[in-house]
């Protein structure tokens, strides 16, 4: 029998915080995999979304010293290092060499270096590599130049993007609860300055990525909150650009027509062996490629918005978090949901990531019948997950992300 969110869902309502905790704690986690699914199908039909591009980390020497982090390390560790902006543009180099069109450049909060040096190698970069997009420096990253440098966001934003920078990372959102950030993450910016940094950056035009760290201490309800709250920035940022209109991508009603596509041309199953999960694949062919149906992109280059979201599961390995606190490893059927549960509620945002690096390979697969429509990238050289125990390769080539991709029954787009 249909639920009042299935019928929230097939006529264009917004589904609500309790909704959200519903399909978290009542739904059954196959039945809100397909929900979404159907939303996914409905946005980019069999379409996954991948790029080449590399992650460079300038520095890991870090102030801050969240409790959730496998990445920093303090001054004078053994750990530590700081690259020279020569090193970073010989790394840079090497990645356009291997064809990459993005890089991924965030640090940590290093005690000492000034605003000066990040805009530094964002100049660097920019005037050897013109047509590279620099998507560089998460929320609290930009917060902490503002404090060192004695400026206002709008100021360190206009500042870095001068020097080249294309577009912010959506990292640093962790949970946004308070009560969660105290325990997980007690000196970093508050939620409240996350949003806001981003909220400057669409009111500036450049476009950013929101992120959700979870599978720690945080609750369901954390993270439909967590969620809804992005929306709603989402909603502001469009609205601006919409000279006052909401905008959602998807308003046809997906569920008259039922979850399965009528004559699916051909089935496959799909399976993470590691989690036993398994799901019997449709093929739609009305909607593969350039025929998936089109969505309607915030238009003007006067606002920026949020372009993903990607949900981060968390990895606890040699962080002080988990020395600490008793974490239960995450389930997959948990991540899938969670994934899930973001296309539904998120109907605002266009793409929602299925990050390899931190899901493994063959749940990320998965992931693109859950409602996930963006694999990321090649991700050459990541670092900041792998030091927290992801046992994912460092890096993949663009035919085995392409192969990944088709194997999970979807056509690769590369994104530019
Ligand atoms: S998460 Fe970021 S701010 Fe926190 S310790 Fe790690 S690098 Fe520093």
């Amino acid at each position: 029998m249909s639920d009042i969110i299935e019928s929230k869902l097939a006529s264009g309502e917004r589904l609500t915080f309790c909704d959200g905790v519903r399909l978290f704690r009542e739904f059954d986690f196959q039945r809100v995999g397909m929900m979404a699914d159907a939303v996914r199908r409905e946005l980019h039909g069999v379409n996954a979304y991948y790029i080449v591009n590399a992650h460079v980390n300038p520095t890991n020497i870090c102030k801050i010293c969240c409790p959730l982090c496998a990445f920093a390390a303090a001054e004078g560790d053994v750990r530590g290092y700081v690259l020279s902006v020569g090193e970073v543009l010989e790394r840079v180099k090497l990645a356009v060499e291997n064809n990459v069109t993005q890089i991924h450049l965030v640090s940590s909060i290093h005690p000492t270096k000034p605003f000066a040096w990040y805009c530094e190698i964002i100049s660097a970069i920019h005037e050897a590599f013109p047509s590279l997009q620099i998507k560089a420096y998460t929320a609290v990253e930009i917060a902490a130049f503002a404090d060192s440098a004695g400026k206002s966001i709008d100021e360190v934003l206009s500042e870095l993007r001068s020097c080249g920078l294309s577009a912010l990372p959506g990292g640093g959102a962790e949970i946004f609860d308070e009560g969660v950030r105290k325990k997980i993450a007690p000196n970093k910016i508050s939620a409240d300055v996350w949003l806001e940094v981003h909220r400057v950056a669409h009111k500036m035009g450049i476009v950013t990525n929101a992120s959700m760290l979870f599978g720690h201490v945080e609750t369901y309800e954390q993270r439909v909150e967590h969620i809804i709250r992005l929306r709603d920035l989402q909603d502001e940022s469009i609205k601006l650009q919409n000279g006052g209109e909401s905008q959602q991508f998807i308003s046809k009603p997906v569920w008259a027509a039922g979850f399965a596509p009528e004559q699916p041309l051909r089935d496959a199953t799909l399976a993470c062996p590691a989690s036993g999960i398994s799901k019997q694949l449709e093929y739609n062919p009305v909607a593969q490629d350039q025929n998936a149906p089109s969505i309607q992109s915030p238009t003007q280059s006067s606002t920026g918005y949020f372009d993903c979201f990607v949900p981060l599961v968390y990895h606890g390995q040699n962080t002080q978090l988990s020395r600490t606190t008793h974490i239960e490893p995450i389930s997959p059927q948990d991540i899938l949901r969670t994934i899930a549960v973001s296309r539904l509620i998120l109907r605002n945002i266009k793409h929602i990531k299925s990050y390899w690096v931190t899901l493994g390979e063959s749940l990320a697969q998965v992931a693109l019948s859950y409602g996930a429509d963006d694999f990321d990238g090649t991700v050459f050289e990541e670092k900041i997950h792998h030091e927290a125990g992801s046992n994912t390769p460092s890096g993949l080539t663009e035919q085995h992300l392409q192969n990944l991709i088709t194997g999970a029954n979807k056509i690769p787009v590369k994104k530019n």
